[in-house]
């Protein structure tokens, strides 16, 4: 079974879209590349970046002829989306998207796709913090997992025919139940989201001259919570809108959970703590040998030996 396509069109060119079109022209799995996107100045951005073969505002144009097409903006614009490309998707060719979120947009999709369309919904579980045509990278998917999800009727084949292309640049295809995903997702990538959006806007709201503090003395943790929450607003907005049941059933978990360790805090349970935190610590041991995440030291931060002081600044030698 080939894994080129003839025409592959990315609908929204943000970090996800970026990274398959590079991807995909370095693995040669498209022979046309076609790139549409909202804004007149993103599409320029991503023609500068040559991230493509045709750019375009409009998507219904950017997806006629395409044998794959990838919806690659929030979750958000679905909707709207495929209502406006529906009538422009070719018979026999696979839709699919990257949404963060699987059992909300099979059911915003499905009822707008066309007889002879196969709807494959998709999650690459890779990203980073930073946003637009200029993020992508083509290596982003190497080594990490993507996440499909084909309601029973699809054809296995086609199923096949998509997880070849994920593979081809680099991921570890798994194909699940929607609904399982997003309970899977909220935990692992939702709530922590959440939490980091939390305790970095409790340190915003903090007073002055201790919130200086915080930042003076970020490398504490705290700056690791800033990372996660600096991912795009509109994205994570969307979400915790079509991911509210799990995110809810998580959180009740999490809530439960925390007012345990207050407890073994307040009542000064050493044991209770330590058993806890060991427990944890075990869990990222096995993120690491899972090749998921790396061994080095404070995520491989560089940590150079201090500049000498000059003699000047010393002081007290003489
Ligand atoms: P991004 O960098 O913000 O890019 C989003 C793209 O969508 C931009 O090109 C934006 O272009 C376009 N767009 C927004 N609204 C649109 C609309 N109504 N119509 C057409 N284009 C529109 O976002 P991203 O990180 O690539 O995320 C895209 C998708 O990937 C999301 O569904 C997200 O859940 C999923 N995802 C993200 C990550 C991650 O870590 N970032 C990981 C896995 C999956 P304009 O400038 O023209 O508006």
């Amino acid at each position: 079974m080939s894994v080129r396509f003839r025409k592959l069109a990315l609908i929204g060119i943000g970090l996800i879209g970026s990274s398959i079109a590079l991807a995909a022209r370095r693995q040669e799995l498209a022979e046309t590349i076609a790139i549409s996107t909202r804004k007149p100045e993103t599409l320029e951005e991503a023609r500068d970046l040559h991230l493509g073969d045709i750019y375009t505002l409009d998507a219904a144009e950017a997806v006629r002829g395409a044998d794959l097409v990838i919806l690659c903006t929030p979750v958000g614009a679905y909707e709207s989306i495929v209502k406006a490309i529906a009538p422009a998707l070719e018979p026999g060719a696979i839709l699919s998207d990257v949404g963060s979120v699987k059992a909300h947009v099979v059911g915003v999709v499905s009822p707008h796709v066309p007889p002879g369309v196969h709807f494959i919904a998709g999650h690459p579980i890779a990203g980073t913090e930073h946003s637009g045509p200029s993020a992508g990278f083509p290596e982003l998917f190497t080594g990490r997992w993507c996440v499909l999800t084909p309601e029973p009727e699809v054809d296995p084949d086609q199923t096949e025919r998509l997880a070849a292309f994920w593979r081809a640049m680099g991921s570890i295809v798994e194909v699940m139940d929607a609904t399982h995903h997003d309970m899977v997702l909220a935990i692992t990538s939702h709530i922590p989201h959440l939490i980091a959006y939390n305790i970095v806007g409790t340190v915003a709201d903090l007073e002055a001259d201790t919130k200086s503090e915080v930042i003076k003395f970020s490398a504490s943790g705290f700056r690791d919570f800033t990372r996660i929450a600096a991912s795009d607003p509109v994205m994570w907005r969307d979400v915790f809108l079509t991911n509210r049941d799990a995110v809810l059933e998580m959180l009740g978990r999490f809530n439960e959970d925390l007012s345990v360790l207050q407890r073994a805090v307040r009542t000064g349970d050493g044991a209770a703590l330590e058993a806890m935190f060991t427990r944890t610590r075990a869990i990222r041991r096995s993120i690491i040998s899972a090749g998921q995440e790396t061994a080095a030291p404070d995520f491989g931060r560089p940590h150079e030996a201090p500049l000498a002081i000059p003699a000047a600044d010393r002081g007290g030698e003489g």
